[in-house]
């Protein structure tokens, strides 16, 4: 049986450990973390979302982008100290917009694929982790915003997506809880959410009662190749560095993949893109009857929610462009605060978890399948803010890809 080693336990190193298992690999999973699942794939906005498949390199998108930089709590910041990654991932985003309307469309057929992998992975797994199909909402505050949104559906609705545009008093029969009143809106109800990091962690406790082999804990220091084979040096917490061989290797190690493609001699642009949340309990019945269970994105706040089970509502959004850098930021959570007390002020917004997360984004924003230029070194990364919603599908076809 060939071995096969993934470096990272998040979604995309678990969901590709959970294919080439099936696929009949001996497969190792090497996490630096303690736990799977605990990085970007841990407190995300939740939303399993095709009709966000619009990438982000469009002029208006670019223009909006650029007055946002000097406003205080606008939902982009960036760290202007010169660094030459940033600047070369920076360029490159701009150059891709040409290819906006076709990367739009990819992501949005990925995403539909994608689902339909993720229920094959629950009827066979059973695993739970609060999925609910609400559907998402998306709402519009003005006119401008909801005119975009036209052109953004006919790209969807090329990839395959169905929508239903709706008038501001729709939006009020899908979603009764919101009390503003907005100029329209989209709902796709073939979208869903749920918790990104019950999935992984669970799916990880299932595959290794199935044969998947992980070593938590454990840093991957170097990764050596030859004709037939992968030396993967790593040192777990504790014990001294140690070296094993594989036939080959899957890097799925999010904002660390940049780092290891340069060691492998590719170039992988991968950036870190910061990102927070807020998980708001709701610890009593009436925050739970006033909770939306819809899930919504507010395109022009650039924040998304979805209703984790019963007692959890999470909000999250901003894109910061500060390197690698998790700290948790004051003046970044108090927008997601504000526009809680805002949309639904009968929620508590004491107690509430903040979290701070690096989306590993690409220039075009489309996840990286691919072969290294060394032999027996494959790519699953560079997911950016869609990693929840394409893993399933990215997975599957890495599995293709190692398996002809
Ligand atoms: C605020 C926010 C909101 C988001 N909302 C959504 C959403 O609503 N919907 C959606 O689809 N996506 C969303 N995303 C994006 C999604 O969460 C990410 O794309 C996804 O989690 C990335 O998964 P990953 O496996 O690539 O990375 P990670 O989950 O970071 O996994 C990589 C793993 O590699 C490990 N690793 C790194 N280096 C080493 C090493 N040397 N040795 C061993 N292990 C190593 C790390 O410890 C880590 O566990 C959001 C992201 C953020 C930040």
């Amino acid at each position: 049986m060939k071995s096969i080693a993934i470096i990272g336990a998040g979604v995309t190193g678990v969901t590709t450990a959970y294919i080439l298992n099936q696929l009949g690999y001996k497969v190792t999973v090497f996490e630096k973390q303690r736990y799977a699942s605990v990085m970007t794939s841990y407190a995300n906005g939740g939303q399993l979302s095709a009709s966000n498949a619009e990438v982000w390199n469009h002029f208006g998108t670019i223009f909006k982008a650029a007055s946002w930089l000097f406003k205080k709590e606008a939902p982009l910041k960036m760290n202007y100290w010169p660094d030459g990654h940033k600047i070369s991932w920076i360029s490159e985003f701009l150059l891709q917009t040409r290819n906006y309307r076709k990367n739009t469309i990819a992501t949005t057929r990925i995403a539909i694929e994608s689902r339909k992998q993720m229920q094959k992975i629950i009827d066979d797994a059973g695993i739970d982790f609060d999925k609910s199909d609400c559907g998402i909402l998306h709402i519009y505050n003005s006119q401008r915003e909801f005119d975009h949104a036209h052109r953004v559906n006919a790209l969807l609705a090329e990839g395959g997506l169905e929508r239903r545009r709706l008038s501001g008093s729709e939006i009020l029969e899908i979603e009764p809880s919101l009390t503003k009143k907005f100029v329209g809106g989209y709902y796709t109800k073939t979208d869903s959410t749920g918790d990104i990091h019950k999935f992984t962690s669970n799916l990880a406790d299932v595959i290794s009662t199935r044969g998947v082999e992980f070593k938590l804990w454990t840093d991957v220091t170097d990764i050596k190749t030859s004709t037939h084979e992968v030396e993967i040096v790593s040192q777990t917490h504790g014990l001294e560095e140690r070296a094993d061989r594989f036939n080959a290797v899957v890097i799925c190690a999010g904002v660390a993949s940049h780092k290891f493609g340069r060691k492998l001699g590719d170039r992988i642009n991968i950036y870190p893109v910061k990102g927070y949340s807020i998980t708001v309990p709701l610890s009593d019945s009436i925050a739970q009857q006033k909770a939306p269970m819809v899930s919504l994105l507010d395109d022009e706040a650039k924040i998304v929610t979805s209703r984790l089970g019963r007692d959890r509502f999470r909000v999250a959004g901003t894109a910061e462009i500060a390197g690698y850098n998790l700290d948790i930021v004051d003046a970044r959570i108090k927008p997601l605060t504000l526009w809680v007390e805002c949309n639904f002020p009968e929620l508590p917004s004491k107690d509430i978890k903040p979290w701070a997360g690096l989306r590993p984004m690409r220039p075009n924003m489309i996840p990286l399948v691919a072969k290294g230029r060394k032999p027996n070194i494959f790519y699953n990364t560079g997911h950016g803010h869609l990693g929840w919603t394409l893993a399933c599908y990215t997975a599957n076809m890495v599995g293709e890809l190692i398996a002809n």
